[in-house]
């Protein structure tokens, strides 16, 4: 008898483990360890999804059922990723199937993407030695016979409906020539088209010889490289070299909308060895994407977060560029983190890791300063070009001159740049029209109902959002208080922004880049191909305008408020703040015209502001180290951020202090739990948060503690935990 272990996907967690079933005599010599198959399972049998972790011969097992069918026979957890599961398990305390599922492309409705998919293009080649068709061509009488002879005698196939099925026919019955099958991928792209070899610079090839020289061995290195000091053609080098070696490679990028000039770099230089995986791709598109990796027909995968586990083989590097993105670390269960699964693989495979950025989080600087990662660094930019000129502005001396905007000297350089036809970026971080709708009369102001936040004002649909859980009204014309018409909104989003340059500067081409107007798929990249093709003078928008795109004709940079980063309280607010400007500041100047960027700021004298304005990250890391370490904060100490979450709020208050309680009385008595307080925003969609955080150094006993605080709410009613190992933000 041959049965197999199957680890099931029910969402309950003490049903996290594998049942035995007996494998039918039809499925014996296709069924895998790590391929999902379904199974009858509780009462009534209905069939259910599950992994196939381990398969035996032997053993009593009583009355068992059969595995009912196997769902696809090409989607496989290899060994790797069996193994890695576990480790994504243990790290982010979820369930082992949770984390297989968020490793293969979303639990896909297999079938009916499967029935899109089996295309087949038919190719035709010899059968016979060019020298016998040159022979043959002389015997042959039909003109169309001889014409694709004579072809496959330049190249080695064609594509089989280019040519006259007939003369196919005759040819494929004299035994000639052969088909072949090859099948299509939705997202097909062409051989690589770029040969050219881009020489690199005496610091890149520093770098890059450090990082080949280092050979075999899990290295994590952290590239440390200012804007523009060309990262990228470093990886695509080392990309090139573990190619030449017969390896393969991943590399991640923050948000592919975001990274699509680079994508396209990729499959210029790589072509159909590229395979893309992100969450803008269709079902069907990200299945095929998977397949032409597992089937080894694309070696090189280009991705966000969920790409590091693609089920690539010989992997030879990972590369993560903007390793300081937040968009690495999943905000939903399983919570992890990419750079950590990255370390993984590389540890399990024995190959480099490299992160770059230009404002690497602290935590890998510090690792880095240490020497437990090796520190690269790229600090000059490409071309001699020079890092751009840094303004800051004093906006509290400007709001006297009644600029609340735009400061007089932003004005003056926007007005400069469009008469000189060069580019401009304007940086808001808040979209909408206003940020608060209040009653002038009596000073009501509106809510969501469902979030303790107030609701923006987005003047295109004359509605009232709330950005957390998508509530809207039409805007109200009297006050519902007082009955009062006098509403008005105040602040500053990117919608306002855009009809007042209009207005200031009629004849400027503007457009707005915000969560807003790049809903639609393919607006994103309509945008900045429109831009780069300088078909607008300014681009103004949130920060999805700041990252890693290069528009060589942008001389000016103005970041119309650096206070909004600023000012949200968290411990890494200071870092971010400075990982925001010091990129949207790397757009500016980058094809080495003379180029400026101007911070408008109430805090011109903040220390952050300051470093900046010099351009100096080691001092900014400096300073907020002796701070982390002064209120035990990362990298110091470790976080864990726990949120005890109910509808009903007594509930949610009371398990919270349990909670603590619990944690209390488990863990090691110099592990800090703080808390119970509320959550930054304490109510969303009418779910009440208190959150706890806990700092420790070393803990034997926490992740046990935490696992039975998650266990005591598995069949809760009213109350669920979240617990982040490690969160972005508390
Ligand atoms: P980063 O990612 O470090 O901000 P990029 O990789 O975008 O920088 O490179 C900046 C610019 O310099 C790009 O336009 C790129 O094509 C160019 N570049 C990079 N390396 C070289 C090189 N060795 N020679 C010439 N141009 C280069
Ligand atoms: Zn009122
Ligand atoms: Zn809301």
């Amino acid at each position: 008898m041959m049965y197999a272990e199957v680890l099931i996907e029910y969402k309950v967690k003490s049903l996290d483990r594998s049942f035995t079933y007996i494998v039918p005599e039809h499925l014996k010599n296709v069924i895998k360890v790590g391929m999902k198959v379904s199974v009858p399972f509780g009462q009534g049998d209905s069939l259910i999804n599950g992994f196939v972790t381990n398969i035996k011969y032997e053993g009593n097992f009583g009355n068992l059922k059969s595995i009912k069918d196997i769902t696809d026979e090409e989607l496989v957890l290899n060994e790797e990723l069996m193994e890695l599961g576990k480790f994504v398990r243990d790290e982010t305390l979820c369930t082992l199937i949770s984390a297989y599922q968020t490793m293969l492309p979303s639990s896909l409705k297999i079938k009916t993407i499967k029935s899109d998919f089996n295309k087949y293009e038919t190719y035709i080649k010899l059968k016979v030695p060019k020298e016998f068709v040159r022979s043959l061509v002389e015997e042959i009488k039909g003109k169309k016979q001889i014409e694709i002879l004579n072809e496959l005698l330049e190249k080695e196939k064609l594509s089989k409906k280019d040519y006259s099925p007939s003369a196919i026919k005759s040819l494929l019955q004299r035994g000639i020539i052969e088909e072949e099958k090859v099948s299509t991928y939705r997202i097909d792209k062409e051989e690589a088209k770029e040969r050219r070899q881009v020489t690199l610079t005496e610091d890149q090839r520093r770098v890059y010889d450090e990082i080949v020289a280092s050979g075999a061995g899990a290295n994590t290195f952290l590239l440390h490289g200012v804007t523009g000091s060309g990262k990228t053609e470093v990886y695509m080098h080392l990309i090139e070299h573990v190619r030449s070696c017969g390896k393969s490679a991943i590399m991640l990028v923050p948000e592919i909308t975001l990274s699509m000039q680079i994508v396209d770099n990729f499959y210029r230089r790589f072509g159909s060895d590229v395979a893309i995986l992100h969450s803008a791709l269709s079902q069907g598109e990200k299945y095929d994407e998977y397949l032409k990796i597992l089937r080894g027909d694309a070696h090189i995968v280009v991705g966000t977060r969920s790409a590091i586990f693609a089920p690539i083989k010989k992997l030879g590097i990972i590369i993560i560029d903007e390793e300081h993105s937040e968009s690495y670390k999943q905000d939903n269960s399983p919570r992890y983190n990419a750079i950590d699964v990255a370390k993984w693989r590389s540890n399990y495979n024995g190959i480099p890791v490299v992160l770059g950025s230009a404002t690497p989080t602290f935590e890998s600087y510090a690792r880095a300063l240490k020497g437990v990662y090796k520190l690269l660094s790229l600090p000059k930019r490409v071309n001699d070009a020079s890092l751009p000129h840094i303004v800051v502005v004093d906006m509290a001396k400007e709001a006297k001159k009644r600029n609340s905007v735009l400061s007089s000297h932003l004005k003056n350089v926007l007005q400069d740049r469009l008469d000189k036809r060069e580019q401009s970026i304007l940086l808001l971080n808040r979209r909408g029209f206003g940020t608060l709708v209040m009653c002038s009369s009596c000073g009501y102001t509106f809510k969501c109902p469902n979030c303790d936040i107030t609701l923006t004002y987005h003047k295109s649909s004359n509605a009232l959002r709330c950005h957390y859980c998508g509530y809207f009204i039409k805007k109200p014309n009297i006050c519902p208080d007082c009955k009062s018409d006098a509403i008005n909104d105040s602040g500053v989003g990117t919608e306002r922004l855009e009809s007042e340059l209009q207005e200031m500067y009629p004849t400027a081409r503007i457009v707005r880049m915000d969560a807003d107007t790049t809903s639609k798929k393919g607006s994103h990249e309509r945008i900045i191909a429109d831009f780069k093709e300088e078909k607008y003078d300014i681009l103004l928008g949130t920060q999805m305008i700041s990252k890693g795109l290069d528009f060589p004709k942008v001389t000016c940079v103005g970041v119309v408020s650096a206070d909004a980063s600023l000012n949200i309280p968290d411990f890494r607010s200071n870092e971010r703040t400075y990982a925001l400007l010091n990129q949207v500041a790397g757009r500016a100047g980058r094809s080495g015209l003379e180029s400026e960027v101007i911070i408008q700021t109430y805090n011109p004298d903040h220390f952050t502001i300051k470093m900046v304005e010099m351009g100096s990250f080691l001092k900014n890391y400096q300073y907020e180290m002796a701070v982390r370490k002064k209120l035990k904060y990362p990298p110091y100490y470790y976080l864990v951020g726990i949120k005890v979450c109910s509808r009903v709020y007594e509930d949610a208050s009371l398990e919270a202090t349990k909670v603590y309680n619990h944690l209390k009385s488990s863990v090691e008595p110099e592990t800090m739990i703080l808390g119970p307080s509320t959550a930054g925003v304490f109510r969303i969609n009418n779910v009440y948060r208190f959150q706890l955080v806990v700092k420790y150094r070393h803990d034997a006993k926490l992740k046990g503690a935490l696992k039975e605080a998650d266990e005591m709410y598995i069949n809760h009613k009213t109350v669920y935990l979240e617990v982040d190992m490690n969160p972005y933000y508390i």
